[in-house]
């Protein structure tokens, strides 16, 4: 052990450093309540249990890279030396201003001790703050103390001493969105060539990160490395670009988002909310109000799930009637033949069918972009991780869930900030469950389908559902799973803002172009395969002469009787067609499976291909539907083949079963393990049946 241990008092002005310095050391500097007292460093050395330490009272500051004269000491204090642990002062009555500094002394990596002096004030107020997160969820002990009365000064001391003797720790680290994340690690990267050897990772974390805000004393101090100070430069103009937003306040809203979703945590009941974000305030006050939170998710998550059916029908046939006169015209213009058929009944059929869900799922991701833009996503994961706590857990798992809206895959890499892997793999497993935009056009098509007067609302039971099953998956999980802890974890709660124009029309042109172009990949690929899987092989020996009952029946005298005839005829036809052929072979083979759910093979088929990519459930079912002629539409054809029970046993087995094949891979990738991804796909198909079992036994009596 370094002896003297160097000990530094940082805090905001007027967080009582000097006086818990006095408390400490016996001195008598000068006290006042009024901000810039303390204008030098005052050194004391003292001996606790054995260990000599150095304590340091360090002048006040409000941020680490604060420009003023009074807070330049402080400033190039922490710059310059290195203490060996940090005592943050913080004033426990004003923790929403202190706790922006500790955010930036996190990012420095030293030991820290949490200070939470002034406690006599808290406790007066009838304030309580919970102790025991806040230090997990700062990453050091936090000890309460009136260094007016020199309470707990002792418990300081002994933290101290604790601090040093104990092995290091990996220090806690904030995070901050992907752009930014990946500009620190590009400057820590030039960083780590200027300065071979000199600089540990989180150091030079530290540093690259004051680079990018922009920190004069830092930049000055790299002014010779041209190169590095234009790639700053490039980086916060690119981030400016990217988010409207020049990095400094980037890195400020997450520090402001860190702290006051932590003080939601951590605290018992709000101060004065006059200084700063006060609007944050009020409206935090409703939305994430005890009673009154919850209710308005719910209604808000209604709201938008029934714009996205209903607003999306209008541009959808559009987009119908379009599809249907590209069909007609290649129809016409291709010779009769087994390429007109594979481009009819199984490119247009199966890209048609799915293309014309572009809308609602535009729109969809147009409410995402508003609700995350304004801040309100963050509000909702907060709300249910509130839930969560019933159950013991918190909401690191519940990290992944707004991605998860999205596609599963961004969803399973946002668990990377979860640093306990226990918590992080059942974050992992449960992320899945979350219903991407693939499942969208099946819900869009069945909840249509079946129940076109209330379909929005089944949309939104949908989405409930699946939110219902991560969270359940997660309360079960936490009991399979050996193992204990999962850290505790912030919510972060950035201020509401107006989201931006450009962002949200970014959202969804991103998420349109993803669309087509899985409608132009995977499923444009996937019905050609479907087609040639249903029309292969072709000696079929059919159980009736349909050629010559057809023709005898043509024969006939023109009647309404004859059309029906023929139709039925041709319709059985095509079907015993279909069963026979690789598909229906395939299909009818795993249907046992299925059957208790009531699924026919038709069903069984597009499960089948459904795991490779959602998307392509919708157009298994139009490319099987095209194949039987059944003219008048997907809808109707579903409406006749199952009860409205089976629809929402199928739409919840949909919804659950096995991630799809790109997901899989990642969570092997991300839990570093192919046995988690089965047991992902394992665990997802077995809750998948039993619950659309449940369903649909439940829903015959209902429905
Ligand atoms: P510094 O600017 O951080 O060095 O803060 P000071 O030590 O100068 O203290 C600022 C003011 O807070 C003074 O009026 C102190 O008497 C008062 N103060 C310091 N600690 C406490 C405490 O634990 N409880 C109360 N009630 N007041 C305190
Ligand atoms: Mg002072």
């Amino acid at each position: 052990m370094k002896s003297p241990v160097t000990v530094a008092l940082v805090g905001n002005p007027n967080a009582g450093a000097t006086s818990l310095f006095n408390a400490l050391t016996g001195a008598q500097s000068a006290v006042a309540n009024y901000q810039r007292v303390t204008t030098s460093l005052s050194t004391r050395e003292i001996s606790h249990r054995g260990v000599s330490l150095r304590i340091v009272d360090v002048p006040g500051i409000f941020s680490t890279s604060s420009q003023s004269p009074e807070e330049k000491i402080g400033c190039d204090y922490l710059h310059g030396e290195e203490p060996d642990v940090i005592v943050n002062v913080l004033d426990a009555g004003h923790l929403d201003r202190s706790l922006f500094l500790t955010t930036q002394l996190i990012e420095t990596g030293l030991p820290r001790i949490t200070v939470l002096n002034m406690i006599d004030e808290v406790r007066r107020a009838g304030i309580r703050i919970d102790t025991a997160m806040l230090a997990s969820a700062l990453g050091s002990p936090v000890v309460e103390t009136c260094a007016l009365k020199k309470e707990g000064i002792e418990a300081l001391l002994d933290a101290v001493v604790g601090v040093v003797s104990a092995p290091p720790v990996t220090p806690l680290r904030l995070h901050y969105d992907s752009h930014l994340e990946a500009a620190i690690d590009r400057v820590q990267q030039h960083m780590a060539e200027l300065h071979p050897q000199e600089l540990s990772p989180v150091r030079s974390r530290w540093l690259a990160t004051k680079l990018l805000e922009g920190d004069d004393e830092i930049l000055r101090h790299e002014s010779n490395h041209v190169e590095l100070v234009d790639e700053i430069r490039g980086e916060q103009s690119t981030l400016a670009h990217e988010h409207d937003e020049d990095a400094a306040t980037l890195l400020a809203s997450a520090r402001f988002a860190f702290s006051n979703g932590l003080l939601r945590e951590v605290r018992q009941q709000t101060e004065d909310p006059t200084a700063g974000f006060k609007l944050t305030r009020i409206l935090d006050d409703v939305f994430l109000n005890r009673s009154l939170g919850l209710p308005l998710l719910l209604g808000i998550l209604w709201v938008m799930f029934e714009a996205t059916f209903s607003l999306g029908a209008i541009p959808t046939d559009w987009i119908k009637a379009g599809v249907q006169l590209a069909t007609d015209l290649v129809d016409k213009t291709l010779p009769e033949g087994m390429f007109h058929d594979l481009v009819i009944n199984g490119v247009m059929a199966g890209v048609g069918g799915t293309i014309v869900f572009l809308p609602n799922i535009v729109i969809l991701f147009f409410f995402m972009a508003v609700l995350s833009g304004t801040g309100y996503l963050a509000r909702a994961s907060f709300l249910m991780d509130r839930v969560m706590h019933h159950f013991g857990l918190h909401g690191t798992t519940l990290i992944p869930m707004v991605a998860g809206f999205g596609c599963n895959v961004p969803a399973v890499m946002a668990t990377s900030v979860i640093t306990n892997k226990r918590a992080r793999l059942i974050a992992m497993l449960i992320s899945p469950f979350m219903s991407c935009s693939a499942r969208l056009p099946v819900f869009i098509l069945f909840a249509g389908a079946f129940f076109s007067n209330i379909a929005g609302t089944v949309v939104f039971a949908m989405y409930m559902a699946s939110i219902g099953t991560a969270m359940l998956s997660a309360v079960l999980l936490n009991r399979i799973i050996p193992g204990s802890g999962s850290d505790a974890f912030v919510m972060e709660l950035p201020p509401y803002r107006l989201p931006t124009m450009h962002s949200v029309l970014h959202h969804m042109w991103d998420s349109a172009q993803g669309f087509v172009a899985k409608v132009t990949g995977v499923i444009l690929v996937g019905s050609v395969v479907i087609w040639f899987l249903q029309e292969f092989p072709r000696n079929i020996v059919y159980s009736q002469d349909f050629e010559t009952a057809i023709t005898e029946m043509e024969s006939r005298a023109d009647s309404p009787a004859k059309d029906e005839a023929l139709r039925s005829l041709k319709a059985t036809q095509a079907q015993e067609k279909l069963e026979k052929s690789y598909l229906g072979r395939s299909a009818i083979a795993v249907t046992p499976l299925f059957e208790p759910l009531g699924f026919s093979w038709r069903e069984s088929a597009s499960i089948m291909t459904g795991f490779v990519a959602k998307e392509v459930v919708v157009a298994t079912y139009a490319v099987i539907y095209a194949q039987e002629k059944q003219s008048d539409g997907l809808t109707a054809a579903l409406r006749g083949a199952m009860p409205p029970a089976t629809a929402v046993a199928f739409m919840i087995f949909t919804l659950l079963y096995a991630p799809c094949l790109s997901t899989i891979a990642i969570i092997a990738r991300e839990a570093r393990s192919w046995r988690w991804a089965g047991f992902s796909v394992a665990y997802s198909l077995t809750f998948a049946w039993i619950l659309a079992l449940a369903v649909s036994k439940i829903g015959q009596h209902l429905l």
